[in-house]
């Protein structure tokens, strides 16, 4: 288990990792992350990050955390970082002009001056983007703030992760399962050229996805491909390429294309899932 600014700044400066090194994150700020994860994380010492929507603590929302509660865990070493203020769908806005973007940054600056007001200044400028929904314009905005984005699509981290869509793997709900979260927490990130990858947020019904591999020497050529689950063929157009297009029409919201290969040693899986938000263009 892992620090994940530990981890955060051993990537960007790509330094080495521990093998299968583990952050472990929550999102939102409910009240059971004190009530029943913290004592148990303190027991094994494992460090964690709780990523805040302020507006729900300010507002003192039923079983969300209180301030209190959230100072005395972040001065007993808990990492608190960004959420947003209001937990809004960010990106799915009729008009993307720049007074979206000016509103937008606004949210992120007064969920962090909020942090910074209860928590003192070691706040991280890391922002967890609400529903893991973003766009182009929305990591480029975090890259001109000098934030890093944290997104909800699965895999790893490594010297090739964008850092303004840093994936994670989810734990809870239907994927609270310790077996299928082992074999995902043993795998290793697909080494796919992300700088190339299309922006989440397209109006297409069956995006299409090139993935462009950067390292392929261990990387079985047998893909095991799906959309939202459901198992999809996906074509190499030589060695390095794959596309991987939905065969039916996707509704509006968000999806997710995973994709897994075997290593040659047959040891582990690589890993690799793009996100997509479907809404209409209406501009
Ligand atoms: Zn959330």
């Amino acid at each position: 288990m892992v620090d994940l600014q530990d981890a955060v700044k051993a990537i960007q400066n790509q330094q080495p990792l521990p093998d299968h090194a583990v952050a472990i994150t929550f999102d939102d700020g409910y009240g059971n992350i004190y009530d029943n994860a913290w004592p148990l994380l303190k027991e094994f010492g494992y460090p964690f990050t709780v990523f805040i929507a302020t507006d729900a603590i300010d507002q003192k929302y039923g079983d969300m955390l209180s301030w209190d509660q959230i100072r005395e865990m972040h001065a007993n070493g808990v990492t608190i970082a960004n959420h947003s203020s209001d937990h809004a769908y960010l990106v799915r806005h009729p008009k993307r002009d720049d007074t979206w973007l000016a509103n937008t940054r606004q949210n992120i600056e007064h969920a962090q001056t909020r942090l910074t007001d209860e928590l003192g200044t070691d706040i991280p400028r890391w922002f967890a983007y609400p529903y893991g929904e973003f766009n182009d314009a929305l990591r480029s905005l975090l890259n001109e703030m000098d934030y890093i984005g944290f997104a909800q699509h699965s895999g790893g981290l490594w010297h090739g992760t964008d850092m303004r869509s840093i994936p994670r793997f989810a734990a809870a709900g239907i994927y609270a399962n310790t077996e299928t979260l082992l074999v995902k927490l043993k795998s290793k990130p697909m080494p796919v050229d992300e700088t190339l990858l299309p922006d989440m947020l397209t109006s297409e019904k069956k995006p299409q996805l090139t993935a462009s591999l950067l390292e392929t020497s261990d990387l079985s050529r047998a893909l095991n491909c799906f959309v939202d689950g459901h198992w999809q063929d996906a074509g190499w157009q030589d060695d390095n390429h794959f596309t991987l297009t939905s065969s039916s029409e996707l509704s509006d919201g968000r999806h997710r294309y995973n994709c897994t290969s075997q290593s040659r040693s047959g040891d582990f899986y690589y890993w690799f899932s793009k996100p997509w938000l479907i809404y209409p263009d209406q501009r």
